[in-house]
């Protein structure tokens, strides 16, 4: 069985091709390498042992991919490709736009013209906007606040839309939380461009002493300490969640959606003592002002991806800290 995985060569791409090829899976990965570097192609043959395609190609380039469906026989898609920036995207809305929703509809006119019907999609938390309550449930009311978090629910809607009018799909929209860490072997993980957004990427480097000081985004919010709170999984536990999906969508036909998170919020405080206990390094912070648009608490109600799927995330936050540490140290 062969799996199609767009953005293969990212961050979470990666980890799961890494678990596609050691539970057995044949895979063909599609990465333009805009945000990735094709170093990492190799690093996932080194940890599995295991040998695969790789096109470095541009789902927006159409005949590319048509090609690369004519010349493999693919069972289903997991559909990682876009861009991710949020504050990138609120500068240069049109790229988000066209990579990410475009790039997706040329993805699922080209499988529907290859008849491969089957596709596991990264969607976001984002999508649940600044939630009423918390934990939250799939079911929550869906809203954005920047374009990358609506090229997400622009997505989840089209494949809605592409199911009623074509019930021989079967998808499985996936809502991550904040997917951190990376892999045992400390081969593959997250190295962004440039200055990170992110918190973990940013605590690395300041650990590393490439950043000096991380700046904690305020500390008034309604939570435990004061400091925003979200729900961090290890992204091999994340990636796991692909593998759930994927036998789910072999099986039956539907679209149906799922929080993958570990049900559990921590606090920037909480991130950092985790980190400096876990890894025995210091990571200099101050107390800055809010950021915009962050909001409070997020974290995930996941029992429904436990119930359907058997999926639960099982590594703790010292397991994803250290992992995120042993593969900062060999970059
Ligand atoms: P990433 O940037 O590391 O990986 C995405 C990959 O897609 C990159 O390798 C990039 O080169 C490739 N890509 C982008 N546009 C492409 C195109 N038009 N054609 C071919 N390849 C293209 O990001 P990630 O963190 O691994 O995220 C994977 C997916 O999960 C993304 O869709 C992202 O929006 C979503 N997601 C990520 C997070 C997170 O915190 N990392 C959270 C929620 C959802
Ligand atoms: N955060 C922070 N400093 C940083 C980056 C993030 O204090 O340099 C905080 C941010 O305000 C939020 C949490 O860390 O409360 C997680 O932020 P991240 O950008 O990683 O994820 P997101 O906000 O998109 O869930």
């Amino acid at each position: 069985m062969a799996i199609l995985v767009t953005g293969g060569a990212g961050f979470i791409g990666s980890h799961t091709c890494v678990e596609l090829l050691n539970a057995g899976y044949e895979i063909i990965v599609v990465d333009n390498l805009i945000n990735s570097k094709p170093e990492v192609i190799q690093k996932i043959k080194q940890i599995t042992q295991r040998d695969f395609k790789f096109y470095q190609a541009d789902l927006l380039n159409r005949s590319e991919l048509e090609a690369i469906f004519e010349s493999n026989t693919i069972d289903a898609v997991i559909h990682f490709a876009g861009l991710k920036a949020v504050g990138e995207s609120v500068e240069i809305p049109l790229r988000y736009y066209h990579n990410n929703v475009s790039g997706t509809i040329i993805l699922c006119e080209t499988m529907a013209h290859y008849n491969v019907k089957r596709m596991v999609f990264s969607s976001s938390a984002t999508i649940y906007g600044d939630p009423q309550s918390v934990p939250i449930k799939e079911d929550f009311p869906l809203s954005t606040t920047n374009p990358y978090g609506s090229t997400k629910l622009m997505i989840e809607n089209i494949l809605q839309d592409l199911y009623l009018s074509d019930k021989e799909w079967s998808i499985s929209l996936l809502r991550y939380f904040n997917p951190i860490g990376a892999h045992k072997s400390g081969l593959i993980g997250e190295d962004p461009k440039g200055i990170p957004n992110n918190l973990m990427p940013y605590i690395v480097r300041v650990a590393s002493g490439k950043l000096e000081t991380l700046s904690i985004f305020g500390n008034d919010y309604p939570t435990i300490d004061g400091t925003g709170v979200r729900d961090y999984i290890h992204v091999v536990d994340l990636s796991l969640g692909h593998l759930d999906a994927l036998k789910k969508i072999m099986l039956t036909k539907g679209i149906n959606s799922y929080n993958l998170g570990t049900g559990k919020g921590y606090s920037v405080l909480e991130v950092i003592r985790a980190f400096e206990i876990s890894t025995g390094q210091k990571v200099n912070s101050k107390i800055t002002h809010r950021r915009p648009g962050d909001i409070a608490e997020c974290y995930a109600d996941p029992s429904k991806a436990k119930i359907e799927l058997g999926w639960t995330a099982s590594r703790d936050l010292y397991e994803m800290c250290l992992d995120a540490w042993k593969f900062a140290k060999q970059q």
